[in-house]
């Protein structure tokens, strides 16, 4: 504790007072929020509110249960179907969120004669499940599969699980899926997506990384999406084969033994879902808002990172510099966060800016402005 704050690095709360839209508030305070998740906007939706209002109404609050239990209600079970028909997988499994979802998966399906293979850069989440499970675990250098080919070669283990995010979470950047899913063909091993930052996102209807690359359940037979992110409502869920997600139900501890999400959760995710599919606009009005700030930034010689995701990180590199800049850009009315370590690698502190589709132009030139003041300060002290 004490060490961590020597280095700068304590983390902070932040109480807010309003819901999550691009004005965010904060007592008397009001900041334009370039920290958020909710890339298409639905996370205040008044049709998922009234969606939910209406199951609350019918089904009350809580689950009451787990799922193995009482807690299984007909809004979770649409909930998986419509979902395993929107990804083209056998059947779904919904989880009550995207951290237990892929602890979930990985430790029912690996034990102690495997191997998991993942991205160095990989979420926090999957790292947890590698060590939870009894499986070897190994990481291949960011986005390296030469290198992942070289460690399935000199593997003997019996199962081999090869895992990624979709959309790497602190950098913007996307997973070559189908270079992965040849080399798990290829190795006979399994291939686990984790598309949290992509599902509904990516793809002509939100579909995806597994939609963008044309990857069907064969080539892709685990994918995981959260829907706390571009879906607005929160909780995850895992699609493949009807094995699958057989096995998950009879061993995945994170979805036995915890309490369902609350059925109106599920309810209002369903609306959520046809939102995603039919208003295309949504992710076309944050493609051009994604490539008016990358253009802004890079005429001011702004350093950004490779992505051409709402994930949009300035590299600032030491950690006061990153929150020092934060807290200016505070004082000027944003609200962006400074990414540390150990979120990050040391040296490599960020602001990590992400657009979402109810940005507006000009809050976007707004910012663009205020950057261009910040750098040319930083400049004149160098
Ligand atoms: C946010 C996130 C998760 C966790 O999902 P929650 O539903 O928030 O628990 C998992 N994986 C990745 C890549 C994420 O970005």
């Amino acid at each position: 504790m004490r060490q961590r704050a020597v280095d700068g690095l304590t983390r902070q709360r932040w109480i807010c007072d309003s819901p999550q839209q691009p004005i965010r508030q904060l007592g008397d305070k009001s900041y334009i929020n370039f920290s958020s998740n909710d890339y298409l906007g639905l996370a205040a939706d008044a049709r998922l509110v009234e969606a939910m209002i209406n199951a609350l109404n019918t089904q009350g609050v809580g689950s009451g249960a787990s799922h193995l239990t009482a807690g299984h209600h007909r809004a979770h079970h649409q909930l998986e179907e419509a979902l395993a028909e929107f990804t083209g997988r056998e059947k779904a499994l919904v989880f009550s969120s995207g951290y237990m979802a892929n602890l979930g998966v990985i430790t029912a399906l690996m034990g102690k004669d495997d191997a998991i293979f993942q991205d160095k850069l990989n979420h926090a989440s999957l790292l947890d499940a590698a060590k939870l499970s009894d499986a070897a675990s190994r990481r291949f250098p960011h986005l390296d599969y030469t290198a992942l080919d070289r460690m399935l070669s000199a593997s003997s283990s019996q199962q081999r699980l090869v895992v990624s995010d979709g959309v790497f979470s602190m950098d913007g950047d996307r997973v070559d899926g189908r270079r992965l899913a040849d080399l798990c063909q290829q190795h006979k091993a399994w291939l686990m997506l984790d598309d949290a930052h992509g599902f509904g996102v990516l793809g002509e209807q939100g579909g995806g990384c597994a939609e963008l690359e044309g990857l069907n359940q064969q080539q892709l037979p685990i994918l995981v999406g959260t829907l706390g992110k571009a879906f607005g409502t929160s909780g995850a869920f895992v699609a493949g084969s009807a094995v699958l997600i057989d096995t998950l139900v009879q061993f995945s501890r994170t979805y036995i033994y915890t309490t369902a999400m609350p059925p109106a959760i599920a309810q209002a995710t369903l609306t959520s879902l046809t939102i995603v599919q039919s208003e295309s606009w949504r992710r076309e009005k944050l493609n051009t808002l994604i490539a008016k700030f990358r253009q802004g930034c890079e005429s001011l010689g702004i350093p950004l990172m490779h992505s051409t995701t709402p994930i949009q990180p300035i590299l600032v590199g030491e950690s006061e510099l990153a929150v020092s800049l934060s807290e200016a850009l505070k004082e000027a009315g944003f609200w962006i966060t400074a990414i540390r370590p150990p979120t990050v690698p040391l040296g490599m502190a960020r602001l990590r800016v992400t657009l979402t589709a109810s940005h507006t132009e000009a809050q976007v030139e707004h910012l663009l402005n205020v950057l261009a003041d910040q750098w040319s300060q930083l400049d004149a002290q160098n």
